[in-house]
């Protein structure tokens, strides 16, 4: 049995047994982690408030060959974000956020970018709730790219010509993006404009894309929205369980 240490966020609890509860958090080491949290329900806990969803901490725990839960043995805040609580949207979408990371990422695989991905864009939640749409938005293209589901949004898929600053590209059901003529005009046109917005979300953190996001139509964002759902349905369609996730 190890004892190992890592920075992590947690992400959801549960209640388990009668004084515990298990603990999913994203760590920057070891990936997705379920762990129990001993006693952490007495009056006297030393896990204290440490546990609660979107605190940023320093988690040490026991961890043994083949076991899915680990144990934790000390979670010290680093930084909580109470400050996110009080409005429900934002709640719902950093649990949105927490469960889509939850399905989309294999446990015990460690994914330092997608942990540096998450924890930005909880910053950059934390600055501006204003624009917590926005940054969802970043945040989806981003977990589906890290694992493995964002299509090429620079060339087309059939004939891989880069596309032109000017034209617009297709997308079918298929989730391939494709020019005029390999298309065929089958599938839904993405504005220049949504490309445009794709493409600042590979070049931008997301605080910064959220503020360049203000010069951009409200028609845009809503395309990019249906195109992430797009995007994020086939992969859920390919795995039902994760059905309820989508919102
Ligand atoms: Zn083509």
């Amino acid at each position: 049995m190890a004892l190992l240490e890592t920075e992590a966020l947690v992400l959801r609890t549960y209640n388990f047994g009668e004084a515990d509860k298990i603990v999913v958090c994203l760590s920057q080491s070891a990936g997705l982690i379920r762990g129990v949290a001993k006693g952490c329900r007495k009056l006297r806990s030393r896990f204290g408030a440490a546990l609660e969803p979107f605190t940023l901490a320093k988690i040490t725990y026991y961890s043994k060959e083949n076991q899915e839960l680990v144990s934790l043995n000390q979670v010290e805040i680093l930084e909580s974000h109470f400050d996110l609580s009080s409005d429900p949207d934002t709640l719902a979408g950093l649990a949105y956020m927490a469960d889509l990371v939850t399905e989309f990422s294999p446990p015990y695989e460690a994914n330092e970018t997608l942990y540096r991905m998450v924890k930005a864009c909880l910053a950059a939640v934390s600055e501006s709730q204003a624009d917590l749409q926005v940054i969802l938005r970043y945040f989806e293209v981003w977990l589906l790219r890290l694992e493995g589901y964002l299509p090429d949004i620079r060339r087309c898929g059939d004939c891989h010509r880069e596309f032109s600053e000017a034209e617009p590209a297709f997308v079918s059901v298929d989730s391939v993006f494709r020019c005029r003529e390999c298309s065929r005009g089958v599938g839904r046109s993405l504005s220049v404009s949504l490309q445009s917005q794709l493409r600042a979300t590979q070049k931008l953190a997301p605080y910064p894309f959220a503020k360049a996001s203000h010069e951009v139509p409200a028609g845009v964002h809503r395309e990019m929205a249906e195109l992430t759902h797009q995007l994020i349905g086939r992969v859920l369609e390919k795995q039902p369980r994760l059905k309820s996730t989508l919102r």
